[in-house]
């Protein structure tokens, strides 16, 4: 499904990615390790289309096709979705607006003759899974992101995968600061999302921690270092990994 090239990238003149290669295929979950300042987020980044990177070399391809000439949200509507480390907050637009614009447009693009979908059907949908990610209702009409915890706004992004039902989710330290709780229905939702596409959803996760790797096993275990994938494992790996750290590899 997602095919990572030779993947060279900068920013500003100083090479961050020399030569990223990963294949994800539909269902897989792949988890990415790796010290700070390996250039994990760039590289979730840049598949999404954030602009200020600059592509050097190589190529990123969805389902057979190039992406890199497509805009964030067109990767969007072709299934990319991606869970930021630090989502923004947003004031003036509620939790509920969001998700809704964002639902309609998607569902426009799948459907395009059908008129836009009904407000209240949303909301009892809404509804429902926000009762799965054990979310108060009164987030939904809070402004986006704002005056949220740490482990609220990983749960309003999950929310909104939930919402677009992406076929490939990159969570970037989407468990960082979440409590155990939080960690368990974050992955309940996950695990119920991949249930509810039609399609196995793929996963990337980056991590530093295990743990959240226990709810949801990986297929394959990266570590990614000085912007590049320097060892590849299954989900045993990831055990060393924790134990040893990254110095010996
Ligand atoms: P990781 O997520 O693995 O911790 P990042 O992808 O955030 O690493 O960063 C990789 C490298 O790129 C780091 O050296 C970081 O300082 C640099 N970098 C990331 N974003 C920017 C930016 N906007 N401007 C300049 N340097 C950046
Ligand atoms: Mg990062």
């Amino acid at each position: 499904m997602l095919e990572i090239k030779n993947l060279h990238v900068s920013i500003d003149d100083k090479p961050v990615l020399n030569g990223v290669d990963l294949k994800i295929n539909s269902g897989e979950v792949h988890a990415m390790m790796g010290p700070n300042g390996a250039g994990k987020s760039t590289l979730t980044n840049v598949i999404m289309g954030h602009p200020k990177y600059t592509i050097t070399q190589g190529d990123i391809l969805f389902n057979g096709k190039s992406i890199l000439d497509l805009e964030p949200h067109e990767r969007s509507l072709m299934g990319l979705f991606l869970a930021f480390q630090h989502p923004k907050e947003i004031g003036g637009i509620t939790l509920e607006e969001f998700l809704l614009a964002a639902y309609r447009a998607k569902q426009k693009h799948l459907h395009p003759d059908n008129p836009p979908v009904l407000v209240f059907r949303f909301k009892k949908m809404l509804k429902e899974l926000m009762e799965k990610f054990k979310m108060e209702k009164k987030f939904a009409s809070r402004y986006l992101n704002q005056g949220f915890s740490g482990g609220e706004k990983k749960k309003s992004e999950m929310l909104q995968m939930a919402v677009l039902k992406p076929s490939l989710a990159i969570m970037d330290e989407t468990d960082s600061g979440l409590d155990v709780d939080a960690l368990k229905a974050v992955c309940d939702g996950i695990q119920q999302v991949q249930r509810d596409s039609e399609k196995p959803m793929g996963v990337l996760m980056i991590t530093h921690y295990q743990r959240i790797l226990k709810h949801l096993e990986p297929d394959h275990v990266h570590v990614l270092k000085d912007g590049k994938i320097i060892q590849s494992g299954g989900k045993e790996f990831a055990h060393e990994l924790e134990k040893n750290g990254y110095e010996n590899l």
